[in-house]
């Protein structure tokens, strides 16, 4: 049965809370951006004040075996500041029990990186490049056998689970979905998670009509089942980016140079009957900022999107297709948006994506709810400093465009069953 925070008695109780801790590190690891850090500190100040002590795991990177580079140990001090106290640490996750058994109310202790163990994927290591398909399988089954027992070790450690790891929450690893299990009446989601769930849950299942879907990005290849599934829910489908030019290529348009992929042209245009049969109005680009080259000094002409040139390539949204999907935000009352209209990271082609970014916040004072999420718009809104001008920022990239894909999260259902 699922708990919640907020109702949840923690007094005496240990808790082990899984949060994505998995942060950016210079050379010299020091935390370049701790944003992930203080994301989950709500959560975990209130185990604290309620009585609680907490035992916290995470992943940094993607180690295959134990590596110094990727130790937890590096951000113990500032987990320690966030959360004004003091933070001890296990410097071995599978060797804390007498740290664990020791934690008094109000105590911290941070495991060392989970990814130190294959169990925690649940994915063999080392494997040789030429081994059989029978020595795979025999691998896989060795570390799933072995996983049970790492589970069941991290939950000997404490008296209830909470899992705060959005950005990990479509993985089906042992700290993120399967440890759930050993806490049937005591297990519950984070604050963030739960922020996440909602903004999902309302865009998904109870918008407010309009709905308008605005998909952005490099390829269809890469979105394809996120516009599948938002085909079926949404009002309005903005399709942008550089995805955009495989539709206007598949309905008869002259591209130039832009980018696009030949072969999804049949799904591209797959997409658009299924709109049309359901009603969904989609907006593709009619005006195309166009370039010869990747450069902020480059010369630009704008074309209509479906007759550019052949040396030229479609980097941004002209004013006319930014005029016209300002129309359809303005008019919705519920917008998702997923990846850039523009190729942001050079200024001079950031102009669509700013303006989108600008449109959003608009209509959320206006009193529509905008979710940003899944995608580099995430980065995009938080650069041009829109983060807090929009209802909701999503914290994980994966994790939210498989919720849009309407996929199941494992880390979501193992609390949810
Ligand atoms: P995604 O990760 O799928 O959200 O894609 C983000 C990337 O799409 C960014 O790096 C953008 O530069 C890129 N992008 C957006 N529009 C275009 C375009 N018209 N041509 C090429 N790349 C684009």
């Amino acid at each position: 049965m699922q708990q919640y925070i907020d109702s949840y008695d923690f007094t005496g109780k240990k808790a082990i809370v899984r949060v994505d801790f998995n942060v950016p590190l210079n050379e010299n690891f020091e935390i370049t951006d701790d944003t992930r850090i203080r994301a989950a500190i709500p959560t975990l100040k209130k185990v604290l004040e309620k009585g609680g002590s907490l035992i916290i795991m995470s992943h940094l990177g993607r180690p295959k075996k134990v590596d110094p580079k990727f130790s937890l140990k590096h951000i113990v001090a500032r987990v320690s500041e966030r959360l004004g106290v003091p933070v001890q640490f296990a410097d071995d996750c599978m060797k804390a029990d007498a740290q664990a058994a020791a934690l008094k109310p109000g105590e911290v202790l941070l495991l060392e990186n989970l990814r130190y163990y294959a169990e925690e994927e649940g994915k063999p290591r080392g494997l040789a490049e030429d081994a059989t398909d029978e020595e795979k399988a025999a691998a896989k089954a060795a570390v799933k056998a072995s996983q049970k027992e790492f589970v069941k070790h991290l939950a000997s450690y404490a008296d209830c689970y909470i899992n705060d790891a959005f950005g990990t929450a479509h993985r089906a690893h042992a700290s993120t979905a399967l440890i759930a299990k050993y806490f049937p009446n005591d297990k519950m989601f984070g604050y963030l998670m739960e922020g996440e769930i909602k903004a999902i849950d309302h865009v998904l299942h109870e918008a407010e009509r309009p709905l308008t879907a605005i998909v952005g990005g490099s390829k269809v290849s890469s979105k394809l089942a996120v516009l599948k599934n938002l085909v079926g829910k949404v009002d309005n489908l903005i399709i942008g980016g550089g995805m955009g030019y495989t539709f206007i290529k598949a309905e008869g348009g002259k591209i130039g140079n832009s980018l696009h992929e030949d072969d999804l042209m049949p799904d591209a245009l797959a997409i658009l009957e299924e709109a049309k049969a359901k009603g969904v109005k989609v907006y593709l680009s009619t005006e195309a900022v166009g370039t010869q080259e990747f450069s902020n000094e480059a010369e630009t002409k704008v074309f209509p999107s479906c007759d550019i040139p052949d040396e030229w390539e479609g980097v941004d949204a002209g004013p006319h297709t930014l005029a016209a999907w300002k129309k359809v935000i303005d008019a919705s009352k519920t917008i998702l948006w997923n990846g850039p209209v523009g190729v942001f990271e050079i200024p001079q082609f950031a102009k669509g994506t700013l303006r989108i970014a600008q449109d959003l916040a608009e209509v959320t004072a206006a009193g529509a709810f905008t979710l940003v999420g899944g995608g580099d718009s995430v980065a995009a809104v938080t650069q041009m400093g829109f983060a807090d001008k929009v209802s909701y920022v999503s914290t994980g990239g994966g994790a939210m465009l498989e919720a849009i894909e309407g996929k199941d999260l494992p880390g979501i259902a193992a609390i949810r069953e």
